[in-house]
């Protein structure tokens, strides 16, 4: 039950511990090892319990480094959300030289294809911001092989279940998907059937 023990590489526990973390959450001893190993996990937690870095560090430890392309898309029902996500996985992945850029509304659109044009290795952003940018293929998703719905019930209860099917339908077949929720309504429970192949469930 510590982050050196998960077999992270030398460089993401390096940020973990700059970040302050010296010890991990209930949810992160149970959710990182599995989400490093490629599986879909579907974690019911609630916030406060350390769900970020439990899939920022799944992420940061599978990305290729050498490819500077979308890899990861992480999902939030708020820009607030999505841009605290963003700042935690820059900052988790500091050591690794991670290129993180936060898709939200609100924001200016051109800066947003410049930086996504420049080259980034995840997208964090909300469901309407990031559909937007994979319409006009500004962000391409050739590459991604992981995604993530954080606050799932929530991107439900905001009205975003047609965006999260149509950004869904545009990512490549069989990705690796991790969906966090605080409670399993039936509409969540859907998403996990349609989205997941086999997923581990872990309740914190
Ligand atoms: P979250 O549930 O991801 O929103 O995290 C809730 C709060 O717990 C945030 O302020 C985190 O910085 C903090 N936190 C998460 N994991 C740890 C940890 N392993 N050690 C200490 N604080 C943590």
């Amino acid at each position: 039950d510590t982050f050196d023990a998960m077999g992270l590489q030398e460089n993401l526990l390096r940020g973990i511990y700059a970040y302050g973390f010296e010890k991990p959450s209930a949810i992160q001893q149970r959710g990182i090892v599995p989400f490093c190993k490629g599986l879909d996990v579907i974690q019911q937690a609630q916030s406060g319990t350390g769900k970020t870095a439990t899939f920022c560090s799944g992420i940061l430890q599978q990305l290729d480094y050498g490819l500077v392309e979308c890899q990861a898309l992480v999902l939030a029902p708020t820009r607030e959300l999505a841009q605290q996500i963003e700042k935690v996985m820059r900052a988790l992945g500091d050591y690794l030289g991670v290129k993180v850029h936060a898709c939200v509304g609100g924001t200016s659109v051109r800066e947003d294809q410049r930086i996504l044009s420049s080259g980034v290795h995840v997208v964090v952003g909300t469901p309407g911001r990031v559909f937007d940018m994979l319409r006009r293929q500004s962000l391409r998703a050739d590459h991604i092989k992981m995604f993530v719905l954080d606050e799932a019930d929530e991107m439900l209860s905001r009205g975003f279940k047609d965006q999260m099917y149509d950004i869904f339908q545009l990512l490549p077949a069989n990705i690796q998907v991790g969906v966090f929720s605080a409670t399993m309504p039936p509409e969540a429970l859907e998403i996990t059937r349609k989205f997941m192949n086999k997923p581990v469930r872990i309740l914190v």
